[in-house]
């Protein structure tokens, strides 16, 4: 279990372990700090690899990569278009209904706070705080399952759902470590901390984790 004050530590060990994994699609879009591409991004990776995200979103770009492009495109031609990503005639709609209101509403501008992004349909917390963290450069803990998973499994709250998570990481954290946050634990999940079998043998973080703490506890099961 890491206490408050080696939590410094245990982000800094994986921060240099995460320059031996390659970035994800987000990382890659999030360099640009284009706040509409990251969110349209976010929709289109929902439920889909990273790979086919990163291919099907330089692929809309190249049609249309500001919410006025994008408004004048048929939700027929978007959907054709990233028919690659899972649920993609929902989330062309979604992509349409986003940009057009962007026009009509916000000058063509994407907004940089969360509550206005929320009441964006398709725009759930983790979009929101991923548009604000890497289009704005403000802070936020964008919280997906792996976020949720390796903070749990570290000890660093207890929670059932990544809402609650962020709520609990943002009282526990200072606004310090809560942009890095995100990219170290999205990392860390997809190549360590697996949902099933988590690599804990070889994880540099294994002995400030709670989860590996009650594995050696845990009592020899008896035949
Ligand atoms: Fe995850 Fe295992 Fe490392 Fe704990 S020890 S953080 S469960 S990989």
């Amino acid at each position: 279990m890491t206490t408050k004050k080696e939590i410094p530590t245990v982000l800094k060990i994986l921060k240099k372990k995460s320059r031996e994994f390659t970035s994800t699609a987000l990382n890659d879009i999030a360099e640009e700090r284009d706040p509409f591409k990251i969110l349209i991004s976010c929709i289109l990776s929902l439920r889909t690899r990273d790979e086919t995200t990163a291919r099907v979103s330089k692929k809309l770009y190249e049609l249309a990569d500001n919410p006025k492009d994008m408004a004048k495109l048929s939700e027929k031609y978007i959907a054709r278009t990233i028919k690659s990503v899972n649920y993609y005639k929902t989330k062309a709609k979604r992509i349409k209904a986003i940009s057009q209101r962007l026009v009509l509403e916000f000058n063509g501008r994407v907004p940089d706070d969360i509550n206005t992004l929320l009441t964006f349909k398709g725009v759930g917390r983790k979009t929101a705080n991923i548009v604000i963290v890497y289009g704005f450069n403000k802070h936020g803990i964008p919280v997906d399952t792996h976020v949720h998973r390796v903070s749990n499994r570290l000890g660093w709250v207890n929670t059932k759902t990544p809402e609650k998570t962020e709520a609990a990481l943002r009282t526990l954290l200072p606004k310090l470590y809560w942009m890095d946050i995100n990219d170290l634990f999205v990392q860390f999940g997809q190549n360590i901390c697996k949902p099933i079998n988590p690599k804990c043998s070889e994880c540099p973080v294994k002995k400030y984790c709670k989860y590996y703490k009650s594995l050696k506890t845990r009592p020899l099961k008896v035949k």
